[in-house]
């Protein structure tokens, strides 16, 4: 009996393939719906219309997420579009999604302009990501792109992505983006893919397949602690009842993993505390009563804006998807002790839209139907320079305890793509089966790429 903890898109892929593999499973989620960060949010004020809590693209490129989909009977569902993307930068809005729009970009001479398509190129070429991991990611981006590149487009958006602060991340970063995002053009369009319902119908489908293949799914079920004697795991204790267990794996990120580990763990908590540094999010979803850009994705470049970009997801989902209203995300990426993460909703409601005024003079208050504010703690993992060996392993010091989150997916950046690739990965080693990779991280890079 292999016993998942966690029940998002990684717990719920690994129960799949666990069963695949010919393993007994059960899932143990602590909130009353399943999905995690994918999950929906309902509006009972606009007639119980409900969208994503965040903003969810499925990249036309994505093939393990793809072949999971065919599994489950959802790739008939998935739509494609093809998508604009723009930049705010000195007070306005610059189309960025064709290569003849990049070169029309303002603040790049032609010279800047060909060394960033030379980046880009470049990234392409990357045979071996370990030279990239000790590398800070503004001395890489600066030998290719030139400082003024670097000034007008990399640092803002680094800094968007990272708080303030990326001194510490590392080459691979930028790499693994441009690679992951490149992959989404074609012919100079940017084309996108979405499930009707969002990742929830790939997270139903997934809950009907465990089901279906005789693993059991329970929500509301708070896993307390993991019972550990000697070197082996033992059981589990979920909602305070004590049950029996030969293999469990937690899926959440390392320091709410770590909660669960009782004193005779202490070696694999000292282990797994080795890397677990998280940014957390805040982030405002307006739903609107008309459209506010052209774009999926508006990059902000402008220092004076805080949140990290304008995610019109109704420029990709269809509005009549989402009730016939529009849906923007306001996102903020926060390190721990940001005054915006500790800002209050009132607070952080006027303070965002003040800002979305000076960026849409026009926009009115009766355009917004309604307002929600999501944060998270723990959403993007941090690897620092140079930190990739102390990226917890999957299997632990204790037997039959392991542990996988989206933490020790790298080089690749967090996604459905690399979770479910990821997932997939693990499954096969808890079930035991021979696989030719030292890390599971290169077990979803292979997957993947
Ligand atoms: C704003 C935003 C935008 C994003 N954009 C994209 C995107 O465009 N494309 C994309 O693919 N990805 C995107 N992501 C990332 C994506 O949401 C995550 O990678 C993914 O959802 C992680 O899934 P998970 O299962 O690892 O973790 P989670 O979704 O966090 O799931 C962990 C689960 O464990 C449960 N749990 C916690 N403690 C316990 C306990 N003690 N007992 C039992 N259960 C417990 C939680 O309730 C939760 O359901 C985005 C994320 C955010 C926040």
């Amino acid at each position: 009996m292999v016993d998942v903890i966690g029940g998002g898109i990684l717990g719920l892929t690994l129960a799949y393939e666990l069963l695949k593999q010919g393993q007994s499973v059960r899932v143990w989620e602590r909130s009353a719906t399943l999905g995690g960060l994918m999950g929906r949010t309902s509006f009972p004020e606009l007639g119980h219309m409900s969208c994503d809590r965040y903003y969810h693209a499925i990249l036309n490129s994505d093939r393990t997420l793809m072949g999971l989909m065919d599994e489950v009977k959802l790739r008939d569902r998935l739509k494609m579009v093809s998508t604009k993307m723009g930049f705010y930068h000195d007070g306005r809005s610059y189309p960025m999604t064709t290569p003849l729009e990049f070169l029309r970009f303002p603040p790049l001479t032609f010279v800047d302009r060909a060394r960033l398509a030379y980046t880009i190129l470049a990234c392409r070429q990357v045979k071996d990501w370990r030279q990239l991991e000790q590398m800070p990611v503004a001395d890489w981006l600066t030998g290719l792109s030139g400082e003024r590149t670097v000034r007008h487009i990399w640092e803002p958006l680094l800094r968007a992505k990272f708080d303030g602060d990326f001194s510490q991340v590392p080459a691979t970063y930028i790499w693994s983006r441009l690679v992951r995002t490149t992959d989404t053009r074609s012919k100079g369009k940017e084309l996108m893919c979405y499930l009707p319902n969002g990742y929830q119908e790939l997270v139903d489908a997934l809950a009907h397949a465990v089901s279906t293949r005789g693993g059991t799914i329970t929500t509301g079920a708070t896993v307390d602690q993991i019972r550990v004697v000697g070197d082996r795991v033992v059981g589990l204790s979920v909602n305070g009842q004590e049950l029996s267990s030969d293999k469990t794996v937690i899926t959440m990120q390392t320091p709410i993993a770590r909660r669960l580990l009782p004193p005779e763990a202490a070696n694999v908590s000292a282990r797994w505390g080795q890397l677990e540094g998280y940014l957390g999010i805040v982030c405002m979803l307006l739903v609107m009563r008309r459209s506010l850009t052209p774009y999926y994705t508006l990059n902000i470049t402008d220092q004076r804006i805080p949140f990290t970009g304008v995610i019109e997801t109704t420029n990709l989902i269809s509005p009549r998807d989402a009730g016939g209203y529009h849906l923007v995300y306001l996102p903020k990426y926060v390190a721990p002790g940001s005054p915006y993460a500790r800002m209050g909703d009132d607070e952080l409601q006027t303070t965002f839209l003040g800002y979305l005024r000076q960026m849409f003079p026009d926009l009115r208050d009766d355009d917004i139907a309604a307002i929600r504010i999501g944060r998270e703690r723990y959403v993007e993992p941090l690897h620092p320079i140079g930190a990739t060996d102390l990226i917890p392993p999957v299997a632990s010091a204790v037997n039959g305890l392991y542990l996988a989150n989206t933490g020790q997916i790298y080089p690749q950046l967090t996604n459905g793509e690399s979770v479910c690739a990821f997932a997939r990965g693990v499954a096969a080693r808890v079930a035991g089966q021979q696989i030719n990779a030292s890390a599971v991280g290169a077990i979803a890079l292979t997957a993947s790429s």
